[in-house]
């Protein structure tokens, strides 16, 4: 049996998932929350942007991004990511 922490509350809690039972349902909200916003914005929207907007943390937009399928999902919906810290540009 492996005991995982949860990246949101920080309890222990026995699944694969990132996070407990109890912040599943706060994390599907906050996905459902930024894919709303991202899908009623005309502009493109930064992780920044988008965390200020929707009151979601970055530190939890920076989790969502990293499954694959949510990165696809909002960089299509117009999230401007290209910010990220794990691109680094030097000019
Ligand atoms: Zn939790």
């Amino acid at each position: 049996m492996n005991l995982n922490k949860c990246e949101r509350c920080g309890c222990f809690f026995t699944s694969k998932n990132q996070v407990c039972p109890n912040c599943q349902e706060k994390d599907e909200n906050d996905i459902k929350q930024l894919k709303k916003f991202l899908n009623d914005s005309d502009v493109d929207v930064s992780v920044e942007s988008l965390s200020a907007q929707t009151g979601v943390s970055i530190k939890n937009v920076n989790r969502f991004l990293k499954d694959k399928n949510l990165y696809n999902t909002f960089t299509s919906l117009g999230l401007n990511s290209e910010n990220n810290n794990n691109i680094s540009i030097s000019l």
